[in-house]
């Protein structure tokens, strides 16, 4: 069976064609700069990149640029053999606890969601009906990256804000990279042998969040009613005291949206180090002697360490840190100073390990708290939803 799992954003959408349920990548690309003349699209065939750079002025002519481009080069007869299409949507809200079917319904539902994320669902709901469009007969289902939260406590979502704010306008944490912590989480479950478990995830990416699961179910997360809240990130602070916009605003003359936005893009890595938003750039920077890079990360390390301390403390223990995405992935120094920072809990790193690449376990045996790299696949995850709502 023949999945696509879509991500689509304002200005670009990437996708992914699976095999189910033997979770192969058939073929995987991206479409930028959509709404533009020099947009461009990428397909991979055969292994190769195969890049176009055309006009494509909205999501409708990128989607069938996509679909049409499968047949065109050959990675599927007909487009009679895609079974099914997933779509990654952000925000949920309290209306979907889990993915669902879409149905016109669905749609609506999303779409009175925007006030909460105004810059993602918009441009998952364009996403989704250039697809009705281009594939009207195939089933659609939306993945959001808020619904495994969906099973947090009010006691871990309620801000300690006015309780009209939440009745009346949904103010409270929902949190984000659900589909990623759900995926990381399962995997830990499998290596720990115990269902259980209390485990918690470190996805550190460009955006970044912590998730702490509980025999298998979310029960606290760092993001909040946006990506912005929790630990800081490539270009987002994570949490500030809400005082520093008045602040700003008024000592440079600003409006708070700027200000909000110097905190989701201006701020993190990029705002500490001013060097870059990459860590790779930080780690170099570090290496280099620079102060302000050492700062960018040991700033964020702690603020880590604070959320797992929390985290340990509210689960009443703790058997598994997990890390995934880019950086969780790829950068042995943050997990080592991480794990050197929450070392009280009882972890004996495998510095060999912590080396290498890929899926392993990066704690000694016997190891009271391990850790373990895990690669997130989120298009797998959004590709089984779809199988399983088939
Ligand atoms: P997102 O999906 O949120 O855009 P990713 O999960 O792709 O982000 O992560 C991007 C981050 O991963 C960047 O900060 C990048 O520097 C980091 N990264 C990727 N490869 C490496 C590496 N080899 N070493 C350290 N960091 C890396």
């Amino acid at each position: 069976m023949k999945i696509i799992a879509v991500n689509a954003g304002s200005s670009s959408l990437k996708f992914q064609l699976l095999e189910m349920p033997e979770e192969k990548v058939i073929t995987s690309g991206l479409v930028e700069r959509i709404g533009h003349h020099n947009a461009v699209f990428q397909i991979k065939v055969n292994g190769e990149k195969v890049t176009v750079e055309q006009p494509i002025l909205d999501h409708k002519v990128a989607v069938d640029l996509l679909v049409e481009g499968l047949v065109k080069y050959d990675i599927i007869k007909s487009l009679d053999e895609i079974n099914g299409v997933g779509h990654r949507v952000v925000q949920g809200g309290e209306i979907f606890k889990s993915s669902v079917v879409i149905t016109n319904k669905v749609i609506d539902d999303i779409e009175s969601l925007n006030d909460l994320a105004p810059l993602h669902n918009p441009a998952n709901v364009t996403g989704i009906t250039s697809f009705k469009k281009a594939l009207p007969n195939v089933i659609q289902v939306a993945v959001f990256d808020t619904s495994f939260h969906g099973t947090m406590d009010e006691l871990a979502y309620l801000y300690a804000t006015p309780y009209a704010w939440y009745e009346k306008y949904g103010v409270r944490k929902y949190g984000f990279h659900g589909t990623s912590h759900q995926y990381v989480s399962e995997k830990a479950y499998a290596k720990l042998g115990n269902k259980d478990a209390k485990v918690i995830v470190c996805h550190l990416g460009n955006g970044a969040s912590l998730c702490a699961v509980d025999a298998g179910k979310s029960v606290d997360t760092s993001m909040g009613l946006t990506p912005l809240e929790g630990i800081p990130m490539g270009t987002r602070s994570g949490n500030v005291d809400p005082s520093v916009i008045k602040l700003i605003a008024d000592q440079e003359n600003r409006s708070y949206e700027s200000v909000l936005n110097d905190l989701n893009k201006q701020s993190g890595y990029l705002g500490v180090s001013g060097i870059s938003n990459d860590s790779r750039d930080i780690v170099k920077g570090i290496e280099e002697g620079n102060h302000r890079a050492y700062l960018a990360h040991k700033v964020q390390v702690k603020r880590i360490a604070d959320y797992i301390g929390s985290y340990y403390v509210y689960m009443g223990g703790l058997d598994a840190i997990c890390f995934t995405a880019g950086i969780g992935e790829n950068s042995s120094l943050i997990r080592k100073d991480i794990l050197e920072a929450v070392k009280v809990l009882g972890i004996d790193l495998d510095e060999a390990e912590n080396e290498k690449r890929g899926e392993r376990e990066i704690t000694k045996p016997g190891s009271k708290v391990r850790a373990f790299i895990i690669p997130t696949n989120e298009e797998v995850m959004i590709a089984r939803e779809v199988v399983r709502l088939k």
